[in-house]
């Protein structure tokens, strides 16, 4: 698995697929737990992530790192990605062509990872990941069981921190979201003992939702590197997923788009992060979608 993710990384490192090659100073491929069962899926990289080559270690970026701790997890522990792997010049939206000459990567990443739940952050990974050009606003915080490149897992979108650092209002309805994270990756997760008595896990068929999950869920799609097309359809709606102080960003100024920052102020002046949540409950006690 990390051999595969290896010679992918050094594949993307070379890769002029799109016009981004041409201005980007670092591809950001991606980084963290290769064996994740979570994994998260923002934009494009800022300007902090083209120079550092790292994906949000910006503003946002610490942000996800606070919201990751309310659940008692650290960015160690999950895997995290964009849909475009260069920077878009100023910080702007990624284009359909972009999109679409970059999204095998992401597709290849997830079928390597495996991951059991994917977190997309915002409009762009949401609409890619779910085949669905429903805006972020309607479908944040609801699990939905979908197949990518023939892997089983839950997708569930988002708001992107980088908009939530803006937005009160944006960032509580983010804590509560990322709270409910927990929950679903329990729920996610195989039936305790199941490893030990099962064959090894390269052996086991894939990971399925459990049954008794699917009546909470929205209706399962499936995506995989060949469909769909997004064409116009990727452009972003007006829906808040992305502060609008970014589309006038000058040339290298940082944004806060994508995990970059605006500014060298720490993230410690947002509010304090949500209460750990309570240990996981019965299916039947979740109430959560
Ligand atoms: S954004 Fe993706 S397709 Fe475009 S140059 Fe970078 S790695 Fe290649």
């Amino acid at each position: 698995m990390i051999a595969a993710l290896d010679a992918l990384r050094e594949e993307v490192e070379c890769c002029s697929g799109c016009v981004l090659a041409s201005s980007r100073t670092r591809v950001v491929f991606g980084e963290g737990d290769p064996h994740a069962d979570l994994m998260f899926v923002g934009e494009a990289p800022g300007y902090h992530e083209d120079q550092q080559g790292r994906p949000f270690v910006g503003q946002a970026g610490r942000l996800l790192e606070q919201l990751l701790a309310s659940i008692g997890m650290t960015r160690e522990q999950v895997y995290i990605a964009n849909v475009l792997k260069s920077r878009p010049p100023n910080n702007r939206d990624p284009r359909p062509e972009e999109i679409e000459a970059c999204r095998p990567y992401l597709f290849r990443q997830i079928a390597i990872i495996k991951p059991k739940v994917i977190c997309t952050l915002g409009n762009f990974a949401t609409k890619l990941l779910s085949g669905d050009q429903t805006g972020i606003t309607k479908v944040h915080g609801k699990p939905r069981a979908t197949e990518i490149a023939g892997h089983p897992l839950y997708l569930y979108p988002i708001f992107h921190p980088a908009a939530a650092l803006y937005t009160p209002a944006m960032l509580t309805t983010l804590k509560e979201d990322i709270a409910r994270l927990p929950q679903l990756l329990a729920h996610a997760a195989p039936a305790p003992g199941e490893e030990a008595a099962g064959p090894p896990a390269a052996e086991r068929p894939a990971w399925r939702p459990p049954e008794h999950l699917r009546r909470y869920e929205a209706p399962a799609t499936t995506v995989d590197a060949a469909a769909p097309t997004l064409g116009d359809a990727a452009r972003p709606s007006p829906e808040p997923d992305r502060p609008t102080a970014d589309s006038g960003a000058e040339p290298d100024q940082p944004s806060a788009i994508s995990g970059a920052a605006p500014d060298p102020s720490p993230v410690s002046s947002s509010p304090d992060p949500p209460p750990a949540p309570e240990s996981p409950a019965e299916p039947e006690q979740l109430g959560l979608f």
